[in-house]
């Protein structure tokens, strides 16, 4: 396991500041399918959205294993798991990509207000006929002089209700395969974007999601992120971090729940004994400890070997694979551990279990990541 040094415990502990405010009312949120700009701009007062970018952008220069390292500190403190699902959505889907495959003019204009969270950004990859099969993407982009015309639609876009900024992903090439993709950077305001009204989903409440839809959308050629035609290079890079970063908020979500369930098996008594004295709580207990430290391991080594250059295709997958499913076994264990209240919206567990089932679904089905470990042992 990666030994933290003290920069970055203080990196991570330095958030502690702000969870009562960010905590604050956040099953009424949940409730009421809220993003709330006041709770956006703690989020950005703490600094956390520009961990893992340039200093000359705004950004704090950290590696992807100390992003990792505070943002699963962010998981642990705040009980706002929509919120969080936004911060990582918003840090991964534009600023990443920028970074890494932006000119230096896109990164001058766009990177300081991704830092800061001025510019809210998301991501356009998933249509309405193109989920898992995303390179049967219908929605185009044809060039003309300087810009590039897309025309099409985006569905399940986290953060387009509230969003500034869309990397949007499109088909530039008919029979080009993963090369005939490209990823263009769309302002909102862009004439021929229109957002849809948000959509109402199952978890993650405050959250939103909306689908967008293109027609005739100019977009200048210089907007294009990387080259034409290399978008799949620019998506396959971004998924990584967003499996990492996203799912490493969920460890610190699980930890907290483990937390709280070892107090309450501890305290609540049935039969003259606390509960965590019958062997079938502990084993619940037991099981969610095996999970919390299976997904972080994995989570943490993949990153140390993405860092490292090395082809970490199944890793990635497999750490999608088992984070999402322990974080949804650990919380229906906790519900079921808490019985009765474990059920009522008032302690936050079923929020949790609704939230968690997304996380099987989203950056790639737990299916989809099965299917990509077989393709890769040759099957
Ligand atoms: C909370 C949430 C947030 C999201 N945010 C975004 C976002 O910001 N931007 C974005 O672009 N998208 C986003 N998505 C969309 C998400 O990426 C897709 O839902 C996901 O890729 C699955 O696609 P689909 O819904 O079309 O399901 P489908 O691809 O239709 O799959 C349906 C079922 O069939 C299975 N299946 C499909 N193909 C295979 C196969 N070859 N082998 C075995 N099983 C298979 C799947 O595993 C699944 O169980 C989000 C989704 C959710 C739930």
């Amino acid at each position: 396991m990666v030994k933290w040094t003290e920069d970055q415990r203080d990196l991570r502990d330095g958030l502690a500041q702000w969870f009562t405010a960010l905590n604050d009312g956040h099953l009424e949120r949940d409730k009421n399918a809220v993003f709330d700009g006041d709770k956006w701009k703690i989020i950005r007062e703490s600094g956390i959205l520009s961990l893992p970018f340039e200093e000359q952008w705004g950004g704090l220069g950290q590696d992807l294993l100390t992003t990792m390292y505070v943002l699963e500190g962010l998981g642990h403190g705040s009980r706002d798991g929509g919120l969080s699902f936004s911060v990582t959505t918003h840090m991964v889907s534009t600023g990443v990509p920028l970074q890494r495959f932006g000119s230096a003019d896109l990164k001058a204009r766009y990177l300081p207000g991704v830092c800061d969270g001025t510019t809210i950004g998301a991501h356009a990859i998933s249509e309405p006929d193109s989920g898992s099969d995303a390179l049967k993407m219908r929605t185009t982009a044809r060039r003309e002089g300087d810009r590039w015309i897309l025309s099409g639609s985006k569905t399940f876009v986290s953060n387009a209700p509230v969003a500034d900024l869309f990397v949007v992903y499109a088909r530039t090439h008919p029979d080009g395969g993963p090369l005939g993709i490209t990823a263009f950077l769309v302002e909102r305001d862009t004439p021929g974007l229109t957002v849809g009204k948000p959509i109402d989903k199952m978890g993650l409440k405050t959250s939103p999601i909306a689908e967008l839809f293109f027609d005739e959308c100019a977009v200048p050629a210089a907007n294009v992120i990387g080259r034409p035609g290399a978008g799949f290079l620019v998506l396959d890079h971004v998924m990584k971090w967003e499996i990492l970063c996203s799912f490493i908020v969920n460890v610190g979500e699980m930890q907290h729940r483990l937390e709280r369930c070892v107090d309450y098996a501890k305290q609540r008594t049935q039969f003259g004994k606390p509960i965590g004295s019958f062997q079938s709580i502990a084993n619940k207990i037991v099981d969610m400890k095996i999970g919390v430290e299976n997904a972080r391991r994995w989570l943490y080594e993949t990153a140390s070997r993405l860092m490292n250059n090395e082809n970490v295709t199944v890793d990635v997958a497999i750490s999608k694979l088992l984070a999402s499913e322990a974080n949804l076994s650990s919380a229906l264990a906790a519900v079921q551990i808490f019985g009765g209240n474990g059920y009522m919206a008032e302690f936050g567990l079923e929020r949790d279990l609704r939230n968690a089932v997304g996380g099987t679904i989203y950056s790639g089905t737990t299916d989809i990541q099965r299917n990509r470990v077989a393709a890769m042992m040759g099957l």
